[in-house]
């Protein structure tokens, strides 16, 4: 049997007689299930490479389809994919505004990388005040290549963040977490030189946020100014400033509030 394509075909739907197959698999493999949908499951046996931007399912007795939630790896700075489920179920109800840093909250200058570089964006400020209106928590998922690229350290980030976290928490802005990836391919310090599932627009930070908070992604929105900010993350709704190669995107933060607000 083709595993991959047989995996492939049933979550495409397009094969509905595949689901037997694929329950087979799952029950040879590490498959469990409490009673509340929180499944865990280790696909790696499959020998495949699920996309990650597809949404996990299989059909239970009653042949309603089940989500399972979607697959991560714990080796954040390797791009060898191991199969797992995200954990979801009741206790998962957290409701988050994942904001990309550079560009939304501060101005996205050239690699700020410390303090001194850091310029507040005023008309982020209404969009803000909305997303805590419709009581969506706040984390931040920011790219730091910078790191990587030897322009800045990981303690001249840390002292930034900090910096940013004060000041919004100053102006009645609590940022919950702030995730980051220091990685890069073309990194030139050996320790970040490397390609990673945290860096965006692979979906690992928010994973990894999900996974401390508990957080709902279903109810969860991600807010950037890039394409790359449109996560291999097919849970979240994407709302993207400014970026005139898609049609989609916003060209003001006002626009994008009053869409926000029709959540
Ligand atoms: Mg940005």
């Amino acid at each position: 049997m083709n595993v991959q394509k047989s995996y492939r075909n049933f979550l495409n739907k397009e094969d509905r007689a595949m689901s037997d197959q694929l329950k087979e698999i799952l029950k040879n493999s590490k498959y469990k299930h409490d009673g509340r949908s929180i499944i865990a499951c280790d696909l790696s046996l499959l020998k495949i490479e699920p996309s990650i931007n597809t949404k996990y399912s299989i059909l239970n007795d009653e042949n309603k389809e089940i989500n399972l939630g979607i697959s991560y790896t714990h080796d954040v700075s390797s791009s060898e994919f191991k199969a797992e489920f995200l954990p979801r179920g009741e206790s998962f109800n957290r409701k988050v505004a994942f904001l990309d840093r550079d560009g939304i909250l501060i101005e996205d200058t050239d690699y700020p990388g410390k303090v001194e570089d850091v310029i507040f964006k005023e008309d982020v400020i209404p969009l803000l005040q909305t997303l805590i209106h419709k009581k969506y928590e706040l984390i931040v998922v920011t790219n730091q290549s910078g790191i990587a690229r030897g322009k800045y350290t990981e303690n001249d980030y840390q002292e930034t963040t900090k910096y940013i976290t004060d000041y919004y928490k100053s102006i009645g802005f609590t940022i919950l977490d702030t995730f980051y990836c220091p990685y890069h391919i073309d990194g030139s310090i050996t320790k970040y030189k490397s390609q990673s599932l945290l860096r965006k627009p692979m979906p690992g930070m928010v994973i990894k946020a999900a996974e401390k908070y508990q957080v709902d992604l279903s109810k969860s929105i991600m807010i950037g100014d890039k394409m790359s900010d449109i996560l291999k993350c097919s849970y979240l709704k994407y709302f993207i400033k400014n970026n005139n190669e898609h049609p989609d995107c916003f060209k003001s933060f006002e626009k994008m509030t009053q869409a926000i607000l029709k959540l």
